[in-house]
């Protein structure tokens, strides 16, 4: 029997294990089977070789739980350890500058394994005491137990183990009991070695029994251990894959498309991806890829692996190049990372690029279950947006779906502005916009759907990059303002007129948080007596930072909307008349007066040209102020006059609330009020 000191410079490997490792665990089960996969595969391939001549058939692991002996034990039928070999490879432990490493990456558990190769060292995060009962293949080696109850020392000694192989014997502690429980142990199977390529068992397989579950003969396999993802493509058909990935994700619906990754060259990486059917969100359906390291389950946080857009996808990648046990920050700038990143973005645009042109119908039809994925993409990563520039659709109002290129050469002739710009017009909900909708189309134009979370930085991108691109929502402005054209012989207002008109119209919209502002324009006789707009910058901007989230100056306003009074429609100018026939009496009499008070306010403004302050007498800045205070006075009996007009005027009311309705902003007291009008005017 031999006793020593474990080879570390660091007396306290232990106490650092139990320290740092501790928020993960779970993964010493992990570390212990993967060791135990590699020692299997090890021999196989010396049987391949011919060094090997014992039997390899059935090299199985197992694991299982004794719980009056508190051990968990894996077992496995590879190379085993000889004597000098336990003493090389667990009792040495390279451990060089130690303290400032830890110290370093003290919140990276992932980091400090790897770094240090404690893979078989993380089993005492759970134990007392590990126990390895070992022989190795090698001929006339001798079997050994070496055990280590957690203190840098350690025992070896010959054993008695006839079988080549390796027993892992874990004493679990007090506080990690639950790793001696069978269901426990079955989950983290599931989540670590649901793929490994050896088999691994866990009992026996159960049957339902007289009421309950009682164990077959049969031993209970928890792996397969030749996934979708190992296979070669053309040896699976569309079932394999949908196979698999309700394998990974049961319960979920069928995904759209998948892409098979198999990469030698100048990295080797396998996998395959599936694109989900994703709802108009993006934060929830993120993480679902998982990343493996020759079938063994590492994480399914792969953000610094892929571009962010691609986190969507759900699948397995599997690659022995990604440096797994290494800290997150170093992942992203990692040479190897940063290729087969790319490489991936590639080919998902490649895949997409293909499906689009060899079935376009097929695309057509799941676009919109895809496209907030395309879009993410495009928004976030300029390698995918300049290859998503051939596939990525705009579906109008009429469910046709176009290309970019497409698209654009349509709405050329009739959507091209005065200034050169091509004016793309939009909605974004067709039931509320079904009157601005149907203005446009009578104008010939083409109306899309953009009801996408991501429309609005989509858009505001389209634009940045090429300006005469322009986006509108239809409700954005007057169908005739939309897409300005040269401009025709129209009715215009005087100021004065929209001075008086003003006050008369603002009167009736309505009074709460949101801002109206009236304007006054020729839409023709034909068209609605006003139409309520919202206009596109500032509704983007809100619309911009709802999505972002956070206090935003835009977030935080009012809704503003423009109240558009149509001058040319004759209830328009029936309100008008009224106007002038009710008030225009009084109208002249105090646009008279106010005439008189401007004329002595600029005569007494000549007057101070020129000169000083102190030298204008008091009596003449006395004069000056009482005529402006008077002049302001005029204008607000005006203002009050008219806006008195306003409110007891029903047909304003009544045309300013159909305009609302237009837009399904009519709501509560306001639309009873409506309803009830209307009746009146009826009768
Ligand atoms: P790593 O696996 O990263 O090399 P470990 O601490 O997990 O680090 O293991 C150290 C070494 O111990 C392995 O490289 C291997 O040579 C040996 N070893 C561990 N477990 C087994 C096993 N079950 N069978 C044979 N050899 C093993």
């Amino acid at each position: 029997m031999a006793k020593g000191k474990i080879g570390v410079t660091s007396d306290n490997l232990f106490p650092i294990i139990k320290k740092f490792l501790y928020s993960d665990h779970e993964i010493f089960l992990r570390e212990i089977i993967s060791n135990a996969v590699d020692a299997t595969q090890k021999l196989k391939t010396l049987a391949l070789k011919g060094e090997y001549n014992g039997n390899t058939e059935n090299l199985n692991i197992e694991v299982k739980i004794d719980k009056k002996a508190k051990t968990l034990t894996v077992s496995d039928k590879g190379i085993g350890m000889t004597t000098d070999e336990v003493k090389k490879y667990i009792n040495q432990i390279a451990f060089s500058g130690a303290n400032d490493f830890l110290e370093k990456y003290k919140n990276d558990t992932a980091a400090i394994i790897g770094h240090f190769g404690l893979g078989f060292y993380s089993s005492f995060m759970v134990s007392d005491k590990v126990e390895i009962i070992s022989k190795s293949y090698q001929e006339e080696a001798e079997p050994i137990i070496w055990s280590c109850d957690g203190s840098p020392e350690y025992n070896l000694k010959k054993g008695e183990r006839t079988e080549v192989g390796t027993d892992i014997v874990m004493h679990i502690n007090d506080d990690s009991k639950e790793f001696l429980e069978e269901h426990r142990i079955k989950e983290m199977l599931e989540k670590y070695c649901k793929f490994l390529p050896i088999p691994v068992i866990f009992g026996k397989e159960k049957e339902w029994k007289d009421g309950k579950y009682v164990d077959t003969d049969k031993d209970n396999v928890i792996n397969d251990t030749t996934p979708a993802w190992t296979k070669k493509p053309a040896d699976l058909k569309d079932e394999d894959y949908s196979d698999f990935y309700h394998k990974l994700y049961p319960g979920v619906e069928d995904p759209l498309f998948n892409i098979h990754l198999n990469v030698d060259y100048p990295f080797k990486l396998t996998g395959i991806l599936y694109f989900p059917k994703l709802k108009n969100s993006v934060e929830v359906q993120k993480n679902k890829i998982q990343l493996y390291c020759n079938q063994v389950f590492v994480t399914d946080h792969i953000e610094e692996i892929v571009p962010e857009f691609l986190t969507l996808l759900h699948g397995v990648i599997d690659s022995p190049d990604i440096p797994l046990n290494v800290s997150r920050s170093y992942l992203q700038s990692d040479q190897n990372v940063k290729k087969i990143s790319n490489h991936i973005t590639k080919k998902v645009a490649d895949r997409l690029e293909e499906i689009f042109k060899d079935n376009r119908e097929e695309f057509e039809k799941k676009w919109d279950d895809l496209k907030i994925f395309i879009e993410y993409g495009i928004l976030s990563n300029e390698k995918f947006a300049e290859r998503a520039k051939k596939f990525f659709l705009y579906k109008n109002t009429d469910g046709k779906y176009f290309t970019i290129e497409e698209y654009e050469k349509i709405i050329k002739e009739n959507q091209t502005d005065k200034d050169g710009n091509l004016i793309h017009l939009y909605t974004n909900n067709k039931e509320e916009q079904f009157s601005f909708i149907s203005a446009a189309k009578e104008k010939g134009y083409d109306v899309l759907m953009l009801d996408s979370v991501l429309t609005a930085p989509l858009i505001n991108k389209f634009e940045q990059e090429d300006p005469k691109k322009r986006f509108s929502r239809v409700d954005a402005d007057v169908v005739e303002k939309l897409i300005q054209k040269e401009d025709k012989d129209k009715i215009e207002l005087s100021q004065q007129e929209t001075d008086e008109l003003e006050p008369l119209f603002s009167a009736v919209t309505p009074k709460g948080e949101a801002g109206y502002y009236v304007t006054f324009e020729d839409l023709g006789e034909n068209a609605q007596p006003m139409v309520i707009t919202q206009n596109e910058f500032m509704r983007r901007m809100k619309d911009m930072s709802n999505i972002q989230g956070g206090m935003s100056m835009y977030g935080n306003l009012p809704d503003n909307y423009t109240l558009v009074v149509n001058v040319a429609h004759p209830l328009v100018k029936q309100v008008i008349e009224d106007k002038s026939s009710k008030l225009g009496s009084d109208l002249e009499g105090l646009n008279a007066k106010l005439k008189e008070r401007e004329d002595e306010k600029s005569a007494l403004e000549k007057l101070k040209e020129g000169k000083k302050d102190e030298e204008i007498p008091q009596e003449e800045k006395d004069k000056l102020s009482e005529v402006t205070k008077s002049i302001t006075d005029i204008e607000s009996q005006k203002r009050e006059k008219l806006s008195n007009f306003g409110t007891d005027n029903k047909l304003a009311k009544q045309m300013v609330d159909l305009a609302l309705l237009a837009n399904n902003m009519l709501k509560g007291e306001a639309l009873d009020k409506f309803v009830k009008r209307s009746v009146e005017l009826i009768k």
